[in-house]
């Protein structure tokens, strides 16, 4: 079976690239099945900190390295955490320490202006020194909620809220979650140029 790493200890992640690279007989391996600790994330876009991730990873394991860089850009915050997203209540912050920072951020801010998206950038590399990696990008526009609703997803979800659906990601079950999100659109984008190179390389 085809077989690719995805540069990420984050398990939310993993679980939704795994669900849906699945269904094209595509094995995801995850950094925690091996012994190799998190690169530094050093650069200041989404896409340079994916490359460096991939790169980490294709390096350790010798395989081809799929890097998901993503984080939550918040409007009345000027787009923070953005980048910082993971890392927000501090280096070792958890997911309810970061959403815990963020609603204090936004305790003034009525809930007209609390517009915000996710965005994803993903990086494909075929081998450490690959020339050209397949780069994709996806957005995934909400709002910030005011409490936490929803026991799904991982992170922000339970705060990010889609109006269409009138529900938070977190309300969501994987399968849903990866059709709409940031990381869903940008797998979907990256696909054909995955399964080209696992033709090309049986
Ligand atoms: P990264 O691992 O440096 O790319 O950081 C990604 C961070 O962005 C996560 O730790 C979350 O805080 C946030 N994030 C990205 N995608 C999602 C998502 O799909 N749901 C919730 N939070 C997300």
């Amino acid at each position: 079976m085809n077989k690719l790493i995805v540069a990420s200890h984050n398990s939310g992640k993993v679980r939704e690239i795994a669900d849906e690279l699945k269904s094209h007989h595509i094995k995801v391996l995850a950094l925690c099945e091996f012994d190799i600790s998190a690169v530094a994330e050093t650069a200041c876009t989404f896409v340079e900190n994916a490359l460096i991730k991939a790169r980490h990873a294709c390096l350790h394991t010798g395989l081809p390295a799929l890097a998901d860089d993503s984080g939550l850009e918040v409007d009345a915050l000027k787009g923070q955490p953005g980048i910082y997203s993971a890392r927000y209540a501090g280096e070792h912050a958890t997911d309810t320490m970061n959403n815990a920072k963020l609603l204090t951020a936004l305790e003034a801010v009525p809930e007209e202006r609390r517009q915000a998206r996710y965005q994803c950038v993903m990086v494909f590399l075929r081998a450490v020194d690959d020339p050209t990696p397949l780069i994709c990008q996806g957005t995934w526009e909400g709002t910030i909620l005011s409490y936490p609703q929803g026991e799904g997803g991982f992170g922000y979800d339970p705060l990010f809220y889609i109006p269409k659906l009138e529900c938070t990601a977190a309300e969501l079950d994987l399968t849903k979650k990866n059709k709409l999100s940031h990381r869903g659109q940008a797998l979907k984008a990256m696909l054909p140029g995955i399964t080209d190179f696992f033709q090309s390389h049986p």
